[in-house]
């Protein structure tokens, strides 16, 4: 069984340290929050006084930050992981983060002598739980094959989609596309209302027909359609309108990096940000149809 250190145990890192407990691998973990420790060392986890710690002497280390200042400030530096670490270390590196950091940090981790890949995941606290995570996982070949045992315990689906920092490019790809179809069904079915068609009919239409997409089949932001989707417990997520607005601006970033045009992805981003501006983040992000109506 392998000594893994884990950094980040919140909505998502907690439950994903309570899989690889059961899988029987020996947990160090380190979280800002006590709270969020005593949860991993009830669990069976010993902790750690700081991050550091986490990486002397442990094979894996595993990361799920908010953001990438906070990755590169784990990371980097005189105290940073990839600093006291022993070379040949796999680390693996699960926060949704901007494309550029997650490959600035990936090329010092080489340099040092480690593995790492970036492996943003989707599924949401649901699929952490369950250990059902997709994985979209970017690094060497070896990087890889060397994570890859412990994401198939906390993930169904692990994908290898190249090179550092393309685990982070299918994420916020995916999830601009995410945005993106959900506010087009939403007015989809803003508009039938109000023309007098109801919400189960265009659904049934639909649903079968070229508008058809996961926004609508799996996720229908009308309640009554699809009787596990948001819309049904007045759009308590779920996946929160405040993390759909992260992915579309990291999305935003990185095209205006590589100056690709996303026109849409730019209108998600700022109809996105009105719900936070309206202090609507916390709601799931399928609620952008109450925007949409004037009823939010
Ligand atoms: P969270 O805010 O619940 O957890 C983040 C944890 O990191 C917190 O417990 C915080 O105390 C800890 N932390 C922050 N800085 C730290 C530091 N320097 N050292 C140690 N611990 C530190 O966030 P989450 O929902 O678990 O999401 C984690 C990542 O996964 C994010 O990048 C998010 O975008 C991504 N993600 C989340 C979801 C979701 O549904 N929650 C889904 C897919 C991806």
């Amino acid at each position: 069984m392998a000594k893994i250190g884990f950094i980040g145990l919140g909505n998502m890192g907690g439950p994903m340290v309570q899989n690889l407990i059961k899988a029987g691998h020996d947990l160090v973990v380190f979280d800002l929050s006590a709270d969020a420790i005593k949860k991993a060392t009830d669990a069976g986890a010993a902790s750690a006084t700081n991050a550091a710690d986490v990486a002397r002497g442990a094979e894996i280390v595993v990361t799920m930050l908010p953001a990438g200042s906070h990755v590169s400030s784990v990371y980097l530096g005189d105290q940073g992981l990839l600093a006291v670490a022993a070379k040949g270390t796999v680390f693996i590196d699960s926060s949704t983060i901007d494309v550029e950091t997650a490959r600035a940090v990936v090329s010092e981790a080489e340099q040092a002598g480690m593995k790492m890949v970036d492996a943003p995941v989707s599924g949401g606290v649901g699929g952490a739980e369950a250990g059902t995570l997709t994985f979209m996982v970017g690094g060497e070949n070896a990087a890889f094959e060397a994570a890859k045992p412990y994401l198939d315990i906390m993930g169904k689906n692990i994908f290898h989609a190249g090179g550092a920092g393309n685990g982070q490019v299918a994420k916020v790809c995916n999830n601009m596309l995410l945005g993106i179809s959900m506010i087009g069904v939403a007015e989809a079915f803003v508009l039938a209302e109000k023309l007098g068609l109801d919400g189960q009919t265009l659904f049934d239409i639909s649903s079968t027909a070229s508008g058809q997409c996961w926004s609508m089949t799996s996720y229908c932001p009308v309640p009554g359609p699809v009787p596990s989707s948001p819309a049904n417990r007045d759009y308590e997520p779920g996946f929160t309108a405040g993390m759909m607005l992260k992915d579309l601006r990291l999305a935003q970033t990185a095209a205006q990096g590589v100056k690709a045009a996303t026109p849409l992805g730019a209108q998600a981003a700022a109809l996105y940000s009105l719900m936070e501006a309206g202090g609507h983040d916390q709601v799931d992000f399928s609620g952008i149809i109450k925007l949409l109506k004037g009823t939010l």
